[in-house]
């Protein structure tokens, strides 16, 4: 997307607005099943929604083939409406409700990954209840290590993620005496942003070797290997990130071993590089020799700079080769020191009105954003081709107080 297109869309869109580029990650897509299928796995890529969930991206990703993985009921939902097949459906994440585990088996989803023994009895209580037999996946907390910031790490012994190895089996049998119940497939999710594929390799080895044990205690039922998402992408230019080809050559040997399929479930790979914020310089500043620009977008449009201390490049739209003479904050309108989306950066002098893009922010940006300080939404802008088009509306001053009841009649 060029500068000149960034501009127009501003001018006619408003800022703050999130722009995802539609070719972008259809690219990402294709390099990472192309490099699984080159290295002969059999596989299918599914999208993580909670990374992007807007109904256009999952459209794109539709076309290309892939399915998804959801973690609550409303990314289910939005999944089936964005026209997913159920069976192409993984549900993760380890406090589902038994009412998100009614509408899972409900509409017939191809997966149920459960993350405890006392959520194995829940799933086959309802499935039980349904007359239904729901295909049971036990995510598999395989004590690795991914190199990643501590709130994205989540395969450690001791974290709230998975089962712990020595248990799969046991929970395995279990699942067996369950007549509501098949147990379909084991796997694992390390984390997010890894950039090496060692933890894949030390992960895929774990699985490995369960997959044999599963098989010698009489489990004949697994048909995938789940090897979960965490794809590590680069921010900036020459930082490291997770080379696709090294990532199949970590993961593809296990279905080859295995002659199971091999289930992926990247988020941030496929839309975070595809994604800029655009947000316009309200006011400049200089206090205590730190020159600021305070710009129309905060920690509640882009939560990640102020969360995982993320560095996103910024940089100001029409004025890439300007002398980048400054050294200045970008700093967001919410009262909190930590509003932030970058922090001494060299950039080319800008004046109130200049238009900046945050870089890398099509993954975790818009989902995790909030209203905090009753700040609408921003809006949200799909480039495909020569093509764009508003895909999600700016929130209005009426959906800041959407479903509020005002003073209690006791008050009044
Ligand atoms: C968040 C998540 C993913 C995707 O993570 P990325 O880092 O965006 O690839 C995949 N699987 C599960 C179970 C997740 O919770």
């Amino acid at each position: 997307m060029d500068d000149g297109l960034l501009a127009a869309i501003a001018a006619t869109a408003g800022t703050p607005v999130y722009v995802y580029d539609a070719g972008a990650i259809r690219a990402r897509y294709a390099e990472l099943d192309g490099a699984l299928r080159e290295d002969g796995a059999r596989h299918h890529v599914h999208y993580s929604v909670k990374a992007n969930s807007n109904a256009a991206i999952l459209g794109v990703l539709r076309e290309l083939g892939a399915g998804v993985d959801v973690v609550s009921g409303g990314e289910l939902r939005r999944a089936l409406a964005a026209g997913f097949k159920p069976e192409q459906v993984v549900f993760s994440g380890v406090g589902k409700t038994p009412s998100e585990i009614e509408d899972a088996l409900r509409a017939g989803i191809g997966l149920i990954n459960a993350e405890s023994a006392a959520e194995i009895e829940a799933i086959a209580c309802v499935s039980a209840r349904l007359s239904a037999k729901a295909r049971v996946g036990i995510r598999v907390n395989p004590d690795v290590t991914a190199e990643t910031h501590p709130y994205t790490r989540t395969a450690e012994r001791g974290m709230k993620f998975g089962v712990p190895l020595d248990e799969v089996i046991g929970l395995a049998r279990r699942i067996r005496e369950l007549p509501a119940l098949d147990l379909a497939s084991v796997g694992m999710h390390l984390g997010s942003q890894i950039t090496g594929d060692a933890p894949y390799r030390a992960g895929a080895a774990k699985l490995g070797t369960l997959v044999a044990e599963l098989r010698a205690a009489g489990i004949t039922t697994l048909t995938s290997l789940d090897v979960g998402g965490g794809l590590g992408i680069a921010y900036a230019d020459g930082e490291p990130a997770l080379d696709p080809a090294a990532f199949a050559d970590a993961v593809a040997p296990l279905g080859r071993a295995t002659g199971l399929e091999i289930l992926v479930e990247p988020g941030r790979y496929l839309v975070g590089n595809a994604g800029v914020l655009l947000t316009r310089v309200l006011y400049t500043k200089v206090s205590g020799g730190h020159r600021m620009l305070i710009v129309d977008a905060g920690m509640n449009d882009l939560l990640r700079p102020s969360l995982y201390q993320a560095v996103h490049p910024i940089w100001a739209v029409g004025a890439r080769d300007a002398a980048a003479t400054d050294v200045v904050d970008v700093v967001g309108p919410i009262c909190e020191t930590g509003d932030f989306l970058g922090l001494a950066r060299r950039m080319p002098p800008a004046r109130a009105g200049a238009l900046l893009a945050v870089g890398g922010t099509g993954a975790y940006g818009f989902t995790m954003s909030s209203q905090y300080n009753s700040r609408p939404r921003p809006s949200e802008v799909l480039v495909d081709g020569e093509h764009w088009g508003v895909i999600r509306e700016r929130e209005s001053p009426e959906d800041l107080v959407r479903g509020e009841h005002g003073t209690p009649r006791w008050l009044a």
